[in-house]
């Protein structure tokens, strides 16, 4: 069965065909800049890459150009848009309503527009994306995969916040995490080769966002993403865990609220404390050189991931695994090794070699032979989770 993936975002759509149960990639691609003047299409498929600047007006329009690179003559992956049998959607929010994968359907489409409130940057252009794929491949199943579904396991004082109450339950002001779909994959597959199924692990992903999240028996019990993508570890941009009286504190200078959320979300993070760039590799370049804030954004970073490792071990008491995964976490054996310095009492002991020749498109076990606790590199693929779940669906 044919099973195409779509990424939707505010200027992108992100594409992937893959053949299933095979878990064989078909096809791939990127539109970007959807809305400007020069918009570029870059797709691949085993007959071949296309590389084009067009105008993209909106995501319709970039929907259709997908359907016809995928049906192309030449390079196409299929020969009509009717063997695509199901479509699975990244959805950012599912809010409290969604704890897996659902058939979308008019009342999920309604329930994805109304936690648009929660995620107005993601949400909105994720059902661009949904409402293009109906119109032009109407007999496909659709399915939603929502970032927050795997963690709406956590227990009420994991997710909710020490504020009056009525918020929780006039606002729905909790905490709901982010990259669900990553971390239930690398779960999933470290629980495979620990050939253990219900396995305590945290899963640490690394990439321009990041989370980090306790699983314990195989369920998200904690993570440090919150109501927004905002809390938690220091990110490229985003601050992660500040006092809230910064905000206050602000706003006393001056700044307004848009001003501070522009702060706190783009101009703070890995970038922010160096000056320097929200890119890991720039920052190991600069600090290597010897740029000092450089050095420190580093630091921050890895001291963060160290706490929050401390703390969920406390959280689940025992722990199988630690996995490492998104760019930074697959590719910086430097940033792996700072994070974990000094946990051996935790059982936490990093193989030196093995970390250092982890290779990031593969599984890797980097920890060493007496290490209480396994440590494993996995490569995500969001993708393929979407694929599975889409795949499952579309055969009920
Ligand atoms: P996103 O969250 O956008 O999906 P990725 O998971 O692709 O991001 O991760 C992007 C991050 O990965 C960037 O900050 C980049 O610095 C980092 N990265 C990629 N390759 C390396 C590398 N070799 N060393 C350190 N960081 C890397």
């Amino acid at each position: 069965m044919k099973i195409l993936v779509i990424n939707s975002g505010s200027s992108s759509i992100k594409f992937q065909l893959f053949a299933m149960p095979e878990e064989k990639v078909l096809a791939k691609g990127l539109i970007e800049k959807i809305g400007e003047e020069t918009s570029f299409v870059t797709y691949k498929s085993e007959q071949g890459q296309i590389e084009a600047k067009e105008k993209i007006i909106d995501h319709e329009k970039g929907v259709m150009i997908i359907l016809s690179l995928l049906t192309d003559s030449q390079k196409g992956a299929v020969s009509s848009p009717e063997e695509i049998k199901g479509i699975g959607h990244r959805v950012v929010h599912g809010g409290e309503e969604f704890t897996s994968s659902v058939i979308i359907s008019d009342e999920v489409i309604a329930q994805i527009k109304k936690f648009s409130e929660l995620a107005p940057l993601h949400n909105p252009p994720n059902l661009m994306g949904i409402m293009a794929c109906k119109k032009f491949l109407p007999y496909a199943t659709q399915v939603a995969v929502f970032d927050t579904a795997f963690h709406q396991s956590l227990s009420p004082q994991a997710y909710l916040y020490a504020i009056p109450f009525d918020f929780y339950k006039k606002y729905k002001i909790r905490k709901y995490g982010f990259h669900g779909t990553s971390h239930l994959y690398v779960c999933r597959r470290a629980s495979l080769l620990l050939n253990k199924p219900q396995a305590n692990l945290i899963s640490c992903h690394l990439g321009n966002g990041c989370s980090i999240t306790a699983v314990e028996k195989g369920r998200s019990v904690d993570t440090s993403m919150g109501l927004t993508p905002l809390e938690g570890l220091v990110m490229g941009t985003r601050s992660g865990d500040i006092d809230p009286a910064i905000i206050f504190y602000l706003a006393d200078k001056g700044y307004s609220i848009d001003e501070i959320n522009a702060i706190l979300n783009k101009r703070s993070g890995l970038l922010g404390i160096s000056g320097v760039s929200n890119d890991m590799r720039n920052l190991v370049e600069a600090s290597r050189k010897g740029e000092e804030r450089a050095r420190i954004a580093i630091e921050i970073f890895c001291y963060r991931i160290k706490k929050y490792i401390g703390a969920y071990f406390a959280v689940l008491g025992e722990v199988d695994a630690l996995i490492f995964t998104g760019g930074i976490g697959q590719n910086n054996a430097f940033i792996r090794e700072l994070c974990l310095k000094g946990l051996k009492q935790l059982g936490i002991i990093l193989d030196e070699t093995k970390n250092n020749t982890a290779l990031p498109t593969q599984e890797c076990l980097i920890s060493a032979d007496n290490s209480l606790v396994k440590i494993f590199v996995i490569p995500t693929n969001e993708e393929l989770q979407i694929a599975q779940d889409t795949y499952r669906l579309a055969q009920q």
